[in-house]
């Protein structure tokens, strides 16, 4: 498609599956496949481009008008019918379609170009009154709420009011005089709503319904739906205009949506919905229920063994699970659409291994396929399998987990009611979205694998149970019931599981994921070979750590911690906060340092406080015999060590006042006073507290040493580090390297045994990442600690901002998710990128790892990858996301992330 930079519209036999930039997904697919000649009814797709020029300048582009007609044009001649013609005029489907798929999120509206003269035609040349007066009613039904924006409910309302007054089950019931006087009514809406009719010109209403699809990209839940999915907001979307297929002609007719393999488990198979006598969504949109496909092959074998060979095709073309859409008329198949499938983080595993077994794609591709949220997700636990509960409903397995929570009837409440909701609904629209994004789970009592609930729980990897039939949802009452009699009301707790479907009142037990069993080793060999997800991550892991150049250690402070770091492969310990052993019992003896008053007594102390030290460290070093143990001298503020300054006062206060005035407490009291701090976060702690507090870090590295020497008596081969933290400029580092120095050749001395360990320094302030190269030619390495250095760099107190402002921060769209969960690249990682390599240049082939909470975020981890660390360090329950994730950096390149959207 060279040369078209100034072209907007496209027929579908121009573009091809590579180019969604330009022409969205929905666009693209039908253009690939037209070119693979598959039955797509002809049409055109207006550009991307197109729509982020109409938004940027509130109109569209001049030339825009002229090309569509010409397309139209040539669609008229395809079809043999005219755009317009009152005889048997050609229709058309305008579709949106952006480069990622946003389910439920733009407007569809099917039958453009019928009009008051045209209906009579159109039935003339179908045969058939009916099914021209039930495509008018949606015509207007679908361009009154998409294009003029009136709410739905009012042609709905009218809908059911003429379903109950003619006693009819539902829309298939109604005939054409009943369809038609429905006409009149939604006509005298549209008046009512907008003060203007219907607009009877069909280029007109084309024209209308174009730019309502390119306003619908800005509205509010298709920015939440960005939002969550981290897609950015200045895409656009393109726009499909299709000639019309009928799916509303008759009993032979119908639509479905259908998966190449099951998308909740990666199972082959048939596995998708069809509703006959139903057009475009009627099918995920729940009005009825629709019947598996596999009744399809009863109900028209021919177009049932065309659509298996289709889809085969496509599944081998795209080397990957799709789903597709598609129309029958009068038994003739359309293919309406073809993307690649959305599924769940344990499909994507299975799948990712067949397609590499069936020899379709290569390792590299299987680890493009799979990403760090999917086996975070695999890592969730779920309902014990032996439980003896009984179910009070079963419902459609739509999206696997368990989840436990009170149930609400309305995604508002959801969305306020916090944590832990299941949001139950007959059905959920795209409205719901808030709610399903704050629910824990989905529970629907209409709809199938491929509802607008299941297809968006899916992607976000929530737990869903859809169609659970036997339920009445009474949403006004707040309360359903199930056909037992069970009435579950808004507040009491349920239990539902997504891969069984089951449905239980209170809460059920939950039990560790396979998948952590198998990572811990825990995993009978048995059940191993039997579990196919646990074998997809098992040899995905190992690829992983075949291909990785990163490092990926552990934060672990405890021996215990260092034996699950172990266990899941961590190499080394990256981490390990030294401050956590002064907590508990011992907190009283930082106490009393603070409150000695002669070296001697400090010394006491200090001599009290070094065996527990030593005691801790042989076990970690123990536990990690061969590997590095990065230990960081102590950090926070002392104050964290002592009682609160107000409980503290009013014990004080309160004894005088009894006239028994407790020494000890007046004293510790004054300490408190001296010690507090308006910022401690920004006071006196990290390298500070040891350039301070005389004998506390020579009591630590003491420690060390002993530790180390006491491993190396007894065989072992420790690998202690040592890291300053906090450090803002050289000269702090300088004088705590002297003071290590000293003491590690002072035990090396008294024990006989050389004690060794690399001397290095967190970089987690912004002046320390700009002095680099001076800190560098004194640091053996760096370890950025991006938890402090995003609180320093954006001036975001991190124990407060992200439950005060940060909700509205992330709903503005400020940023995406908050900068302390995924490493904001532009601004920290900047500086990290600054620090990395002037501290190189300096110190060719410096040693440089993260510990911040970031080591373990999927996408920060390909950051860390890209700019050259050495290592991540995460804690051990995400060592195994951290070794994926940073395999999977080394195969691919940033660009083709979005892979498994
Ligand atoms: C950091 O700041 O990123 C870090 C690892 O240290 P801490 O979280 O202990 O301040
Ligand atoms: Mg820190």
């Amino acid at each position: 498609m060279a040369g078209t930079s100034r072209r907007f519209v496209f027929a579908f036999d121009e573009g091809d599956k590579d180019h969604k930039e330009l022409l969205g997904g929905k666009g693209a697919g039908l253009a690939e496949m037209t070119n693979l000649g598959l039955p797509v009814p002809p049409g055109f797709t207006v550009s991307t481009e197109a729509c982020r020029l109409y938004l940027a300048d509130g109109q569209v582009p001049p030339e825009l008008a002229g090309e569509i007609d010409a397309h139209l044009g040539r669609l008229e001649s395809e079809r043999g019918k005219r755009f317009g013609s009152a005889s048997d005029p050609m229709l058309v489907s305008v579709r949106s379609g952006a480069k990622f798929s946003m389910p439920g999120m733009m407007e569809t509206i099917l039958d453009i170009g019928l009009n008051d003269a045209s209906v009579d035609g159109l039935a003339a040349a179908a045969g058939s009154e009916r099914f021209a007066w039930d495509s008018y009613r949606r015509l207007i039904q679908m361009f009154g709420s998409t294009v003029l924006g009136i709410d739905p409910a009012r042609f709905s309302t009218v809908l059911e009011t003429v379903e109950r007054s003619t006693g009819a089950a539902g829309d298939v019931d109604l005939d054409a005089a009943t369809l038609r006087s429905l006409v009149t009514n939604y006509k005298a809406i549209v008046r009512d709503e907008t003060g203007r009719d219907f607009p009877q010109n069909p280029r007109e209403q084309l024209t209308m319904a174009i730019r309502a699809v390119f306003e619908s990209w800005n509205t509010e839940r298709a920015r939440v739906y960005r939002r969550q999915e981290r897609i950015p907001h200045d895409l656009g979307t393109a726009v499909n205009v299709m000639a019309m297929v009928y799916g509303n002609l008759g009993p032979d007719s119908g639509t479905g949506v259908a998966f190449t393999r099951d998308p909740a488990t990666g199972t082959p198979g048939v596995y998708g919905d069809y509703l006959s006598e139903a057009q475009g969504e009627d099918v995920v949109a729940g009005i009825r229920t629709p019947v598996p496909l596999q009744d399809l092959e009863r109900l028209d074998p021919v177009s049932y063994a065309e659509l298996r060979r289709i889809m085969a095709l496509l599944e081998g073309h795209y080397r990957d699970l799709c789903d597709v859409e598609f129309t029958i008329e009068r038994g003739r198949l359309w293919m309406l659409q073809t993307r690649i499938g959305k599924r769940t983080a344990a499909a994507a595993f299975r799948l990712a291994i067949q397609f590499l077994d069936d020899g379709l794609i290569d390792v590299e591709e299987a680890l493009g396929r799979v990403t760090g949220e999917q086996l975070t997700q695999l890592m969730f636990p779920q309902f014990d399998p032996h439980i003896e509960a009984k179910p009070i409903a079963t419902g459609v397995p739509a999206s696997p987990g368990a989840a436990v929570g009170t149930a609400v009837f309305d995604s508002a409440t959801a969305a306020r009611t916090d944590p832990n909701v299941i949001l139950v609904r007959r059905e959920t629209s795209p409205d719901d979205l808030p709610g399903i994004i704050a629910a824990e789970g989905v529970l629907t009592s209409r709809g199938g694998k491929t509802s607008h609930a299941a297809v968006v729980a899916r992607g976000m990897g929530k737990t869903c149970v859809v169609g659970a039939d036997g339920l009445e949802i009474d949403a006004d009452r707040r309360q359903f019931t199930t056909t037992d009699g069970v009435v579950v009301r808004e507040g009491d707790t349920i239990s539902i599981d997504g891969s069984t479907g089951r449905v239980y009142s209170g809460t059920i037990d939950v039990v560790p994921s396979p998948v952590v069993e198998y990572f811990e080793g825990r995993l009978d060999a048995a059940v191993r070979r039997r579990d196919p997800v646990v074998q997809a991550v098992s040899r995905m892991m190992i690829y992983a750590d075949e291909r990785r150049r990163l490092g990926v250690h552990a934060n672990a402070d405890t021996p215990a911690d260092a034996k699950r770091a172990r266990q899941f492969r961590a190499d080394g310990i990256g981490l390990c906060r030294t401050e956590h052993m002064f907590l508990g019992e011992r907190r009283h003896h930082i106490e009393e340092l603070i409150l000695a008053e002669s070296a001697a007594e400090q010394d006491k102390v200090l001599a009290e406080l070094l065996p527990m030290q030593l005691g801790d460290f042989v076990g970690i070093l123990a536990a990690m015999d061969g590997l590095p143990v990065t230990i960081r001298l102590i950090d926070p503020p002392l104050h964290e060590f002592l009682p609160d300054l107000t409980e503290l006062s009013v014990k004080v206060a309160l004894a005088e006042a009894g006239g028994a005035i407790d020494e000890g407490d007046v004293r510790l009291l004054r300490a408190v006073r001296r010690l507090h701090e308006q910022n401690p976060m920004l006071g006196l702690r990290g390298v500070r507290l040891g350039l301070v507090v005389p004998g506390l870090v020579a009591m630590q590295v003491r420690a060390i040493a002993e530790a180390a020497a006491a491993r190396i008596r007894a065989g072992d081969d420790p690998r202690p580090e040592i890291m300053v933290p906090l450090v803002g400029g050289v000269e702090e580092f300088e004088l705590m390297r002297e003071e290590i120095v000293r003491v590690l050749h002072d035990v090396s001395e008294s024990s006989g045994i050389e004690v060794r360990a690399r001397i290095g320094t967190m970089i987690e302030l912004p002046r320390a990442a700009l002095t680099a190269a001076s800190i560098a030619e004194h640091a053996d390495f760096f370890s950025f600690g991006t938890n402090d250095l995003t609180q320093t760099t954006w001036g975001f107190s991190r124990d407060d901002v992200e439950g005060s402002f940060f909700p509205a921060y992330l709903k503005k769209g400020i940023f995406a998710a908050s900068p302390f969960d995924s490493l904001d690249e532009e601004g920290v990682g900047r500086l990290v990128s600054i620090a990395v390599e002037e501290g190189r240049a300096v110190r060719g082939g410096l040693l440089i790892g993260v510990c911040g909470e970031h080591g373990g975020d999927p996408s920060s981890v390909r950051f860390f990858d890209r700019v050259g660390l050495d290592y991540v360090s995460c804690s051990p329950f995400r060592v195994p996301i951290a070794r994926l994730e940073a395999g999977r950096a080394a195969v691919l390149k940033a660009s083709s992330e979005g892979d498994t959207r």
